[in-house]
Formats: C-alpha cells, structure tokens, sequence
C-alpha cells in the first residue's frame, strides 16, 4: 500500500471542499508542532508531501492524500498551538466536525502526542470529540528518540491508563520516531491492514 505513489487529493477548509466518502480514510491528528508532517512523510516516504510546518497553527484546512486509490490519509490542522484565539479554536472544532459528520469510511483517526509531554489538556478535548463522534482513535507517541526508555515507558502507562476510560480509544499505542524510523514500518503494516478489512 505505501509502496505505490501517493498523491494530493484535495485541501478542505468548507464542508462542501471535502472529497466524496468513498474510500477508506485514516485520519491524523496532534497539536502544532507534534511531528504530525514529519510522520506522514516518513509513513509514505514522500518528503514533502506534508509540509514541515515553521508557523505553528497556520493551516487551517484539512488535507487528503490518495494511496493508490485504496486508501486516503487525512491530514487535519494542528489544534493547541498556544498563541490561537477563540476565534480559530472555534473554526478548528467547526471544521473537524463537519468532517466527521457522515464519515462512515473513516477507519481510525491517529492522535499523535509528543512522547516528551504527554497527554495535554487540548488532546484530550479532541479525544472528547472522538468519542461522542464514535470514531475509533490510536494514540501515536511521536519523538520517541527524544526520550529515555524509563520515560518512554511511564508516558505509555500514563497514556494507557487514561484510555481505558474511554469508549472510542484503541487500547494500542505506537511509538515512533520519524528521525529514526523505530515504529514505521509496524505502524505502516497496521494501517495496510485496515485498508483491507
Ligand atoms: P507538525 O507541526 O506536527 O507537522 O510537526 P513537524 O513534523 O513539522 O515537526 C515539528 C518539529 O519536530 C520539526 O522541527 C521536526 O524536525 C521535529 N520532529 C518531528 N518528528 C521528529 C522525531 O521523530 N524526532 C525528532 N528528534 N524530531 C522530530
């Protein structure tokens, strides 16, 4: 599946820009700066296929890239950068609403969270959202080179610990550092097999 080419479908910042729901999608999603551009370049082995963003919390639309016409990957806009009014909070909860409005082919949104820092206030309002939504999320830890294996594996437990209260949560944690590629290729097999399921 990540083998073949992998091409820009469409960037939706209104629901009426959105693709038609008619492939599988999997979705990723974490706070500005999280590695979310570095992981999905590293997942397709396309370096610029997401931009490694220097503004923080600018793009504000969702992104959708075709794998070989099996598959889409659904880039959404950072949340949590620090500086962001009201105002683009709003609009950011809006958009991904309207997204996952009738989304019946969303297979399972990756919410990535720093391996550094943990589960934050902001993840876990989108977390919110996801279970009312009843959409299947994942956490990614990202930057695990980052980080010793004691803090590796207490972030983990912490993580796992605060998802089994809740309903939509896969139990399942990646680790990854797109830096050194350590949980690629497993998490790649993982997101193959949801295409064929
Ligand atoms: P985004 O804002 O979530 O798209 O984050 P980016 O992919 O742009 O990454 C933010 C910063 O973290 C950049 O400086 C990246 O080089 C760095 N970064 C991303 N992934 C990793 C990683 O796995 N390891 C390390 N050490 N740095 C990373």
């Amino acid at each position: 599946l990540f083998a073949g080419p992998c091409e820009f479908v469409a960037g939706a910042a209104t629901e009426s820009a959105l693709p038609p729901s008619d492939i599988i999608e999997i979705a990723f999603a974490g706070r500005s700066n999280v590695g979310k551009s570095s992981l999905l370049n590293a997942l397709t082995g396309r370096r610029s296929l997401a931009r490694t963003s220097q503004t923080p919390g600018r793009t504000q639309q969702i992104n959708f890239f075709d794998l070989g016409g099996r598959m889409r990957l659904v880039d959404l806009p950072g949340y949590g950068y620090a500086k962001a009014s009201k105002a683009k909070v709003g609009a950011w909860q809006e958009l991904i609403r309207l997204y996952l409005k009738g989304r019946p082919v969303l297979r399972r949104v990756l919410v990535l969270v720093d391996s550094r820092h943990g589960l934050k206030e902001t993840d876990i309002e989108v977390m919110t959202m996801l279970d009312q939504a009843a959409v299947v999320y994942q956490v990614v830890l990202t930057k695990a080179d980052k980080v010793g294996a004691s803090a590796l594996a207490q972030v983990r437990e912490t993580v796992e610990a605060s998802l089994r209260k809740r309903p939509a949560a896969h139990p399942d944690i990646a680790v990854t550092s797109s830096e050194t590629r350590h949980g690629i290729e497993s998490l790649r097999a993982e997101l193959a097999a949801l295409a064929e399921a």
